[in-house]
């Protein structure tokens, strides 16, 4: 069906080239135009209405219409729209924010660096290691170890730390020295029998061997999300982090944390770290940071790390990194809004309660349903994996597209839903969300798989 000419879609398709999007089924298609937002709702340019379940990219915590963030950045943009924080030069939101961030940080950290996207925080977290053991005497130890399906971004070097195939092969990636370890997911790589505990020494014993192999005199940091997101929302073994810990302090290798999705209460504590047990050495954070209502991201370093950046100038030269909005007023205005917002509202209490209510209800409506694998998720993130096969575990044909499908399902029945690696649904609605809109969700959702599952059966993959 064609779009009417000069309509949205039409203009769209003649005109823009969109991220991650399939560009030859996108000119037949056309896209799906949101015109505006209310709670945890969005309308498209018809006035059809959707309840966002994935908080657009699981960004939009307090959903599509606060207005004291609007305010908080009309305000700062009348007074002073714009100032950079190059050569010394600050004002009053960066070291408000600055300050903010420190007071909540999950362990000591010592400074701040304000970047506008998690993969600009990531590759600065990546610039500010190297150059820093430059600036200590260990120029040899560069090489950096994340995990398949992690997601860091998709500048040259966050897509390095990235471990999801469509990120590397196709674009010539990863950079050199990017190593990537096994994927803390129980439900598809454990042994026969093995235990989580088990599978958690595995894994930190992998690692360990791997550092060994390259060299520890060589490694310089660890990355990890706490809770994998776009990977599929998998969730570690309660004693993963703790041995991995172990095995990076064993080797001086510093530990950077991704909080850009599970940061500011989304796993039902201010960070995932906390959730997860991990003690950062670096946190990169982002998205919900504004509630996404501008673009902002941030990189903590602890003292240590600050130490060793701040020899360089004495010792190798310039600290020639930073952004021309690293810390624009504007984000950072609204970004402070957002912070009071969580602690007045005291978010991460209804947190706590709509997410148990969120992970019980998917557990008991969908963990039994014959196309779900696994349901997984803490707090308000969570995941349900589809499967070909529920007793051998086995995913759909990749080619089969069953969780693309179900996402197109699910915008006629009234919702928006994120497919992901191996027909993983994402749930991560805004932080708002009631209990009430969780099952006016789960229904939409759950009409949409029964939906899917008729369809798949006629079509006999299942
Ligand atoms: N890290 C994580 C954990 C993410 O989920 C994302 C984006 N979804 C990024 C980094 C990259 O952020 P951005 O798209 O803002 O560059």
């Amino acid at each position: 069906m064609n779009p009417p000419r000069n309509s949205n879609a039409a203009r769209d398709i003649a005109y823009a080239l969109h991220p991650y999007t399939d560009h030859k089924a996108h000119l037949q298609a056309g896209p799906v135009v949101i015109s505006r937002g209310q709670g945890v709702r969005v309308y498209d340019d018809q006035g059809k209405e959707y309840i966002e379940s994935v908080a657009g990219l699981w960004c939009a915590s307090l959903g599509f219409d606060n207005e004291r963030l609007v305010q908080a950045a009309a305000a700062q943009m009348r007074k002073l729209p714009f100032y950079h924080s190059f050569t010394a030069k600050s004002h009053e939101p960066l070291i408000d924010l600055s300050e903010m961030l420190i007071e909540r940080a999950p362990v000591t950290m010592s400074k701040v660096f304000f970047a506008n996207s998690g993969s600009e925080a990531n590759d600065s977290a990546i610039k500010m290691i190297w150059y820093m053991n430059n600036a200590i005497g260990r120029p040899e130890k560069k090489k950096i170890i994340a995990r398949l399906k992690g997601y860091h971004g998709i500048t040259l070097a966050a897509a390095s730390l990235t471990g999801l195939p469509a990120n590397h092969k196709l674009f010539d990636l990863p950079l050199p020295g990017f190593h990537h370890v096994g994927t803390p997911h129980h439900y598809h790589n454990a042994l026969p029998g093995e235990s989580e505990d088990a599978f958690a020494t595995r894994l930190a014993e992998e690692l360990d061997a791997r550092i060994v192999a390259e060299g520890p005199e060589t490694v310089a940091a660890f990355w990890a999300e706490p809770i994998m997101g776009a990977g599929g929302v998998i969730l570690p073994p309660e004693t993963y982090f703790p041995k991995i810990q172990a095995v990076l302090k064993k080797h001086d290798v510093l530990f950077v944390v991704d909080e850009v999705i599970c940061g500011f209460w989304r796993t039902g504590n201010y960070w995932g770290s906390q959730t997860l047990g991990i003690e950062p050495d670096i946190l990169v954070c982002a998205k919900a940071l504004s509630a996404s209502y501008l673009p902002i991201s941030a990189v903590m370093v602890n003292e240590r790390v600050f130490q060793g950046i701040a020899e360089g100038s004495s010792s190798i030269g310039t600290w020639g990194h930073g952004f021309t909005y690293s810390g624009h007023p504007v984000p950072a205005a609204v970004a402070i809004e957002t912070l009071k917002i969580y602690d007045e509202m005291e978010i991460g209490k209804h947190v706590q309660r709509v997410g148990a209510h969120m992970q019980k209800e998917l557990r008991r409506r969908f963990a039994d349903h014959p196309l779900v694998g696994e349901v997984r998720g803490t707090g308000l993130i969570a995941g349900v994996e589809l499967v070909a096969d529920k007793a051998a575990k086995k995913n759909f044909d990749p080619a089969q597209k069953v969780g693309i499908r179900l996402t197109k399902i699910g915008e006629q029945n009234g919702v928006i839903l994120r497919a992901m690696t191996n027909d993983s649904l994402g749930f991560s609605p805004p932080l708002i969300i009631t209990e009430e809109e969780i099952d006016e969700m789960l229904n939409r959702f759950g009409k949409s798989l029964d939906e899917i599952t008729v369809t798949v059966r006629r079509e006999s993959i299942a």
